[in-house]
């Protein structure tokens, strides 16, 4: 394969800069060329379309967000849309196109690999929400966030003695949630996976109201049926201990990815473009324990998530 395109889609994360990076040095040293695409789907429909060099990618590893820039495209989900944009793939004569983004990008990805584009799916999202692989770019920073926040929030709380909602992204995976809540010592976590279980958060909150416990911190994934004020109004009525929320929000679509994210960037990266180089098969690009891999990309959707109940257990035993 000769001449590749790169295009970043759906909602960005931490370290797709970084990816973008990778893939672009990699292919330049491979002796391709590559073009980016600008605004995912809908610029490919669009052509808005340049070629990239080494300088291209230059000050942005450690930039949150993405220079190609994301969007979300209507027109790309119908037929008509993926006809324009094969036209555009064609006329730039890309023969094999990088995608970076989650589920819904991969699905699009899947569409157009059907039409035979080769399609090299990146996991670019903060939700680590994808089943063939055990972590997406952007999730290790959005739980340090998230971490973050939960520091801060803990000193106020435990100077007002109060308990602290704090609701976290993920609506149908609760792994920010999960890890943010493990690693920050929150009394109680709430996953979109789990039933909400509101006997036991009050319980935990009034035993350690009677241990002398100065505040409480729960984490609830957005994707929890309950509403998050519904909760603390619960809780504050139940307890009697004053019950804030905090929704932190677009706070943790952002900022300078971690160590880790522009590791796995920087590694799965290289890895696309060296299947592009080798063969013509659409495939999914992940990580298992420690070792890059690649999953054909149908197969890889199918794959379904195993949530970490060991970890909630832990959570349990460590939070009281
Ligand atoms: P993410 O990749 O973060 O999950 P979305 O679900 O919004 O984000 O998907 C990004 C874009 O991918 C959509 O706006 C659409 O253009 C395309 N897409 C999503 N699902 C499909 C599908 N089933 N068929 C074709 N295109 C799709």
């Amino acid at each position: 394969m000769k001449t590749i395109g790169i295009l970043t889609s759906g909602g960005d994360s931490p370290g797709m800069n970084a990816a973008v990076r990778a893939v672009v040095r990699t292919a330049v040293s491979e002796g391709m060329k590559i073009y980016g695409i600008q605004h995912g789907y809908e610029g490919l429909i669009e052509g808005n379309i340049s070629e990239m060099n080494v300088s291209s990618v230059s000050d942005i590893l450690h930039r949150g967000g993405t220079i190609l820039k994301t969007a979300r495209s209507e027109r790309f989900m119908k037929e008509e849309g993926r006809r324009k944009a094969l036209d555009m793939i064609e006329t730039f004569g890309i023969e094999g196109l990088v995608v970076i983004g989650g589920d819904g990008s991969y699905r699009g990805g899947l569409e157009l690999s059907k039409m035979g584009v080769t399609v090299m799916g990146i996991p670019g999202t903060i939700d680590n929400d994808l089943g063939y692989t055990d972590y997406t770019i952007g999730f290790d920073t959005a739980v340090n966030t998230v971490l973050s926040a939960v520091s801060n929030i803990r000193d106020t709380s435990s100077s007002h003695q109060r308990t602290t909602v704090i609701e976290v992204m993920g609506r149908h995976c609760g792994d920010i949630a999960l890890y943010a809540g493990l690693t920050g010592g929150a009394e109680s976590i709430l996953l979109p996976e789990k039933p909400v279980d509101i006997n036991a958060v009050c319980r935990k909150i009034v035993q350690g109201i009677n241990r002398g416990k100065l505040h409480s911190i729960i984490i609830k994934a957005e994707g929890v049926e309950m509403g998050t004020q519904e909760l603390a109004d619960i809780i504050q009525q139940r307890t009697g201990q004053e019950t804030k929320i905090v929704v932190l929000g677009y706070v943790q679509r952002g900022g300078s990815p971690t160590a880790r994210d522009r590791m796995l960037a920087s590694k799965m990266g290289d890895k696309a473009v060296q299947f592009l180089k080798l063969d013509s098969t659409s495939k999914a690009i992940g990580i298992t324990g420690n070792e890059i891999v690649a999953h054909d990309l149908a197969d890889a959707l199918e794959m379904k998530r195993e949530f970490d109940e060991t970890a909630l257990k832990i959570v349990d035993v460590l939070s009281i």
